[in-house]
């Protein structure tokens, strides 16, 4: 299958190239050429006018939990306590992996309405979710939610294994819940995973300041960083989601461990968290991306908000209104994302890169009067800019329609007839 995208303005987002008009050619699940205009035998299966607007790569949720769309809207405006063990664990205790399949469908739907190619997902039943990714074909990046109550390390090592030979949309990277859902015996035991595979570990570090502060009374004054590092889980690199509360001694492990950071600012905020300022980060040369969090904390699964949140996080904490520019906060979005989800080929728009291509309509009202469109996209854009979302050179969504195989309304009816059960 090759298709031609031609007439367009095309943002590669590889390292100072400015938006050039041009031509993307797809061949099968890969881009074959990006470039200016070129004259071409036409043997192409599709030829698609892009009529003037924006290709560019797609985003990367870096951290969500995506079946959480059951919860979505149910219990807000509660403190983070009760959020949590009243409303939200006594519900997912109820929840199957036939569940958690359904109900990440919603989410891979609204992923595409925002020009998400890829997730970096955290939940409770890797095989069902990795499932509902490979059928409607996208890609998903899983690591464990390993703690005290749920999974085991010796099923993470067989997700480890299995899922990274699943298929082109999955793999899977080790990782546990949080320092405060896990003993010391069970991090020991993912440590021990992590240096038999020479493998990164993920996990949810300081989010709120509580954690940090408990972490260091039960552990001689460290960190959740410093404390999860000197059990040698850090020592094949891996990351952090949220981070809104690192020391500086802890940015020096990121930085030595050559780690990453996940920013979640809208969760942070609806959470009452706190804001993160990506800045010191960014400027200390650690890889960064952006995630939604789950469909319960944010509630929406929107690239474009928390693009627009992690820069006025950056301003408002510097009381700097240069502090942080527009093209950094993309970067995050797309290429960062990518690196820290190990999505080595999902990251830019060039030749032998994945197929992994969004169009933004560059004629609706907010992307117009063009100055500069870059900054359009991060202060004035929306999920409504996105005109299609390709993922592996198949168009997945264009023009308000969905193409995933699948009957729309029967995903939704199958996903509320869960919800309204677990109510
Ligand atoms: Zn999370």
């Amino acid at each position: 299958m090759r298709t031609r995208f031609y007439n367009a303005k095309i943002l590669t987002m590889k390292d100072g190239e400015e938006i050039i008009d041009g031509e993307i050619f797809v061949k099968d699940d890969h881009i074959q050429y990006v470039g200016p205009h070129k004259h071409e035998p036409s043997d192409f299966d599709r030829q698609i006018n892009v009529n003037g607007n924006l290709l560019m790569p797609g985003f990367k949720n870096a951290h969500t939990h995506s079946a959480m769309v059951f919860l979505r809207s149910l219990a807000d405006d509660l403190p983070l306590g009760s959020w949590l063990n009243d409303a939200v664990f006594p519900r997912e205790a109820k929840l199957t992996k036939e569940d958690i399949y359904h109900l990440s469908k919603v989410a891979i739907l609204e992923y595409l309405t925002s020009g998400i190619t890829a997730v970096f997902e955290m939940y409770l039943t890797p095989d069902s979710i990795a499932d509902a990714f490979g059928e409607m074909g996208m890609r998903c990046v899983q690591t464990g939610g390993l703690n005290d109550f749920s999974q085991s390390v010796e099923q993470m090592e067989d997700w480890y294994l299995r899922l990274n030979k699943k298929d082109e949309f999955n793999s899977f990277i080790p990782g546990f819940h949080a320092e405060y859902t896990c003993s010391e015996a069970l991090l020991m035991d993912v440590a021990a995973l992590a240096h038999k595979y020479e493998a990164p570990v993920w996990c949810h570090n300081s989010e709120t300041k509580s954690e940090v502060e408990s972490c260091k009374q039960k552990h001689d004054g460290l960190t959740p960083t410093q404390y999860l590092d000197s059990l040698g889980i850090f020592d094949y690199g891996g990351g952090g989601y949220h981070c809104v509360y690192l020391s500086d001694e802890d940015v020096e492990i990121f930085k030595k461990r050559k780690m990453g950071i996940v920013t979640n600012p809208a969760s942070n905020a609806k959470l009452a968290s706190g804001m993160l300022d990506v800045t010191p980060f960014l400027e200390a040369g650690i890889e960064m991306g952006i995630g939604t969090d789950g469909p319960a904390s944010n509630n929406c699964l929107d690239m474009f908000r928390e693009m627009f949140l992690t820069e006025a996080y950056a301003k408002i904490r510097q009381s700097n209104a240069a502090a942080l520019d527009a093209a950094k906060v993309l970067h995050m979005a797309t290429v960062g994302g990518a690196r820290v989800m190990n999505l080595k080929d999902c990251d830019i728009l060039a030749e032998g890169k994945k197929a992994d291509i969004i169009m933004i309509d560059l004629k609706k009202p907010n992307m117009q009067l063009v100055n500069n469109i870059l900054k359009n996209l991060v202060y004035a854009g929306s999920k409504d800019n996105v005109k299609m979302t390709m993922i592996n050179g198949v168009i997945k969504y264009s023009d308000g329609e969905f193409y995933v195989g699948e009957d729309i309304e029967k995903i939704y009816e199958k996903a509320q007839e869960i919800t309204d059960r677990l109510k």
